[in-house]
């Protein structure tokens, strides 16, 4: 049993990015406008993610870390139009399962905080629930990743790669929600290397992770796809989308293209996309690409949700969207040169 845990827990959970990203959405799905995350050893050590949202009942709080634990999902129904980033109940299973994870909490309405350690999916009892000093919202603390299984310690990078890697993941949350606050840093250090104040522009928030150079270059994207297309295949077949965004269209010098893909409200990744985007770009400029695109489809046409360990998002007629916004892409791209 103990095994099995492991090993399920280990495949939603495989470095801290993995955790960090789990902890973001809880914390964006409990209403939060301001995350602050502190980092130590590229969270190998120590990781915690504060959030200024809901908070946790108290009665919550002895099951909160049992799989399928989940207060997102009431009927099957609700699948195609959920409108949380989380739903399986698995994350803080999983968290607790391979990490020692505190957690502090404190609903707006309660006088003080609550902080109860969980190991092992379990309220460790005693010494239980304790009260504490606490602003209103959670805060997740996750120590001593994988500190039972040496091998799976020894396959993460090193501090600064782990470190780089939820840099990256935090810069994409903070430029699709300038909505909410972001900061992040290293424990000890009082700078943070990540800080986004809520309410500012996506491209006041590109330019300050990504530069000013980029910033500089952006061109807005909009698209809207009510299109209708016959497949003589099957039945006829219609799709529709929206995809807004930005891409920039020179001076990023950076090794790689950056591709900020966000699909129903899901940071995602889709390869296929960002090929097509490429070769967009490809015919126009010689630097690599910036392209951030908010997509919204059809709750039916997409399964966002994919499990944990899938990263790759697909959804039904994406060649034709992707030809759609590809070439979009490349009109824009050509426009301001002609
Ligand atoms: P899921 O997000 O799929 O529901 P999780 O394991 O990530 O499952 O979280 C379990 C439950 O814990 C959530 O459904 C939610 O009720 C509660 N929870 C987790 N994080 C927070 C948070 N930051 N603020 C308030 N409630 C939270
Ligand atoms: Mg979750």
């Amino acid at each position: 049993e103990d095994v099995i845990q492991q090993i399920a827990a280990g495949e939603v959970i495989q470095r801290p990015v993995n955790a960090i990203k789990e902890l973001l959405d809880n914390a964006l799905d409990a209403g939060s406008s301001q995350i602050n995350i502190v980092v130590k050893e590229g969270g190998k050590k120590m990781l915690s993610v504060q959030d200024n949202g809901h908070g946790i009942q108290k009665e919550d709080l002895p099951l909160l870390c049992k799989r399928h634990a989940t207060s997102k999902l009431r009927s099957f129904e609700d699948l195609d139009n959920l409108s949380t980033l989380g739903f399986r109940g698995e994350a803080l299973a999983s968290i607790s399962t391979v990490a020692h994870l505190t957690v502090i909490t404190k609903p707006p309405a309660a006088v003080a905080g609550l902080k109860i350690p969980y190991n092992r999916n379990t309220a460790l009892e005693p010494p239980g629930p304790s009260p504490c000093a606490a602003q209103n919202g959670t805060t997740f603390i996750v120590d001593d990743l994988f500190y039972s299984n040496e091998q799976r310690r020894k396959a993460l990078g090193s501090a600064a790669e782990e470190y780089a890697r939820i840099l990256d993941l935090l810069g994409r949350y903070a430029i699709s929600r300038p909505d909410v606050g972001f900061s992040c840093k290293k424990q000890g250090e009082r700078r943070p290397d990540l800080h986004t104040v809520a309410g500012t522009s996506a491209q006041d928030i590109i330019r300050v992770v990504y530069g000013a150079s980029v910033a500089q270059s952006l061109l807005p994207v909009h698209l809207e796809e009510p299109g209708e297309k016959m497949d003589t295949s099957t039945a006829a077949a219609t799709f529709s989308f929206t995809a807004s965004g930005f891409v920039s269209c020179t001076h990023y010098s950076g090794r790689k293209g950056i591709f900020i893909i966000r699909i129903n409200g899901h940071i995602v990744q889709c390869k296929a996309l960002e090929h097509s985007l490429e070769a967009a770009y490809y015919s126009y400029a010689r630097n690599k690409p910036f392209v951030y695109l908010d997509i919204k489809l059809p709750g039916d046409q997409v399964d966002v949700n994919v499990h944990p360990t899938k990263h790759e998002v697909v959804f039904l007629h994406q060649e034709e969207i992707l030809t759609c916004i590809s070439d979009a892409l490349e009109s824009l791209l050509q426009g301001p040169i002609q």
